[in-house]
């Protein structure tokens, strides 16, 4: 089969590899039809990350199930389904309590010795704990659920972490794809007002129409200065990036006593000094997302139609041009590139 192999950075090719194939009872074997490019996918081409010239990489796919090992009893061969960016097993203690991001035997779509979500076929370890069926009829619209792989679920991740609820003043900082999401959730939880900081004016009009009341376009203490004059300080703050920018005005914009949702995976953070924390009582919450758990409830509202995150897939790119999907998000000529297999 043919899969994406990360040669080094600015360096992805698809290439020739050993097919997928069952290896335990508890796995399926999952055709692709669709894929997508991620932010943690981006930052390895970029070259950061521990990511080895010659492994896997992706993490977000859709696809049909070619086949289950004897002990899988919840999806079934034709099925089309969803898989969280890592597999989980559903019966340890983590899973049971809803942190699916630390099970026991879990792991993560591309690492060593593992399928990658870009390419013909992955097999899924802990198929019942990890895959979600969804309804057939969404082969050919999977824009509307491959969201939830990762970006949907990471943003309301941050939403939930900060506690947002029908009282809130909440600020996104980050207007990639995941801030983009958390605005859809925070707007999902019923925040009274929703700001987004970020400098890209397209991503910016794009989280207006996902529900953000105020658009702050500038970085650093401009921004800041921006959002006090709007609000004196937000109950909520979600933190979308991570880098230490992002990180400076998530503490700075955050009222006394608000809760911070963080989700951007850290890179270049030298620190978060904990004395500007404690005097004014701000709660740090979140970090990587438990997909797996949120997906059954997220999912009915995007099968309703009220929850749609597909107008961020602003490219689509064969398994032929992932390369070029790749360099166009790494320009910033897109924001997030579907990948149709
Ligand atoms: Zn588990």
């Amino acid at each position: 089969m043919r899969a994406a192999i990360f040669q080094g950075p600015g360096n992805v090719r698809v290439e020739q590899v050993p097919d997928a194939a069952l290896e335990l009872d508890t796995d399926a074997l999952v055709r692709v039809t669709a894929a997508s490019i991620g932010g943690s996918d981006l930052w390895a081409y970029r070259g950061y990350g521990q990511r080895q010239p010659g492994a896997r990489i992706g993490h977000e796919f859709v696809g049909l199930v070619e086949d289950v090992g004897a002990e899988v009893r919840t999806v079934r061969r034709g099925d089309l389904v969803l898989a969280p960016f890592s597999w989980s097993c559903g019966v340890c203690e983590f899973c049971l309590r809803g942190l699916t991001s630390s099970c026991v035997d879990g792991g993560f779509f591309s690492e060593p010795g593992h399928d990658g979500g870009q390419g013909e076929a992955v097999r899924v370890p802990h198929a019942d704990g990890t895959l979600v069926v969804v309804p057939r009829s969404l082969r050919g619209a999977e824009t509307r659920v491959l969201p939830l792989c990762d970006i949907l679920s990471t943003g309301h991740h941050a939403a939930v972490s900060a506690q947002v609820n029908y009282r809130s003043t909440v600020a996104v900082v980050g207007d990639g794809a995941v801030g983009l999401c958390a605005v859809l959730a925070a707007r999902r939880l019923g925040a009274r007002r929703i700001l987004v900081v970020g400098h890209h004016a397209d991503r910016l009009a794009l989280a207006q129409e996902f529900g953000a009341t105020d658009i702050v376009e500038g970085r650093g203490q401009d921004a800041v200065e921006d959002v006090m004059a709007r609000t004196g300080g937000v109950d909520a703050v979600l933190e979308c990036v991570g880098a230490q920018g992002a990180w400076d005005t998530t503490i700075a914009i955050a009222k006394d006593g608000a809760t911070i949702g963080y989700v951007g995976v850290p890179h270049l953070v030298e620190g978060v000094d904990v004395s500007l924390l404690f005097g004014r009582n701000l709660a740090i919450r979140g970090g990587m997302c438990p997909a797996r758990a949120y997906i059954p409830g997220l999912l009915a509202d995007v099968l309703d139609g009220t929850l749609d995150a597909s107008p961020i897939f602003d490219l689509t790119v064969s398994l032929d041009e992932l390369t070029d999907g790749y360099a166009m998000m790494d320009d910033r000529l897109a924001l997030k590139a579907y990948v149709a297999i």
